[in-house]
């Protein structure tokens, strides 16, 4: 039984991310999205928010659970007895950052590899920052997120003009 975490901020969950859990599924028997509690980033969703979204987002993918976590990736991936972490990478300039997080993981512990997926073609250009500011100004995004992450960014943004 192989076990993967795909770790991230999931603000909100992608098409993208979506196509990486589609390839994932194929390689492992379990793949664990991880939602992250720690981001560094000033997210549109609180972390129960983007848990439940990915949760909702995921329920066709029967190999894919949804769990968040606080603290080291690396630490949840042991936790989980997970064998590798997955991560995406669209751009040349995702690489850089990419590197970098795998090997400072590598150090961390040793025993668990990073795997890097590459999304079809159409999900290259396809970033959460890009979503997020789309749908801020009214764009359509049918293509890009599931139906219920663009109700739920509508409702939240409906709420917060209402402020
Ligand atoms: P983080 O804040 O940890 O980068 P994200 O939710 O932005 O979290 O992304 C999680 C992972 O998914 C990262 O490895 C990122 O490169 C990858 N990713 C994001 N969007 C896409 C996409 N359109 N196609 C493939 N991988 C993606």
């Amino acid at each position: 039984m192989k076990t993967a975490i795909y770790p991230g901020t999931f603000d909100p969950i992608t098409n993208g991310h979506i196509d990486i859990l589609h390839k994932a599924s194929k390689l492992f028997d379990r793949v664990i999205l991880a939602v992250a509690a720690v981001t560094g980033k000033n997210t549109m969703f609180n972390l129960e928010e983007r848990t439940e979204i990915c949760k909702e987002a995921c329920s066709h993918l029967p190999k894919v659970e949804v769990i968040s976590f606080d603290g080291l990736s690396v630490e949840f991936a042991d936790s989980m007895s997970a064998d590798a972490m997955i991560r995406g990478l669209r751009a040349v300039s995702d690489f850089e950052y990419e590197l970098s997080l795998a090997l400072m993981n590598k150090n961390l512990n040793n025993q668990i590899e990073t795997v890097f997926f590459v999304p079809d073609n159409k999900y290259l250009y396809l970033s959460s920052t890009m979503i997020r500011q789309i749908v801020g100004l009214q764009g359509d995004v049918k293509e890009m997120i599931p139906q219920c992450v663009e109700k739920a960014m509508k409702k939240k943004l409906e709420r917060k003009n209402a402020k």
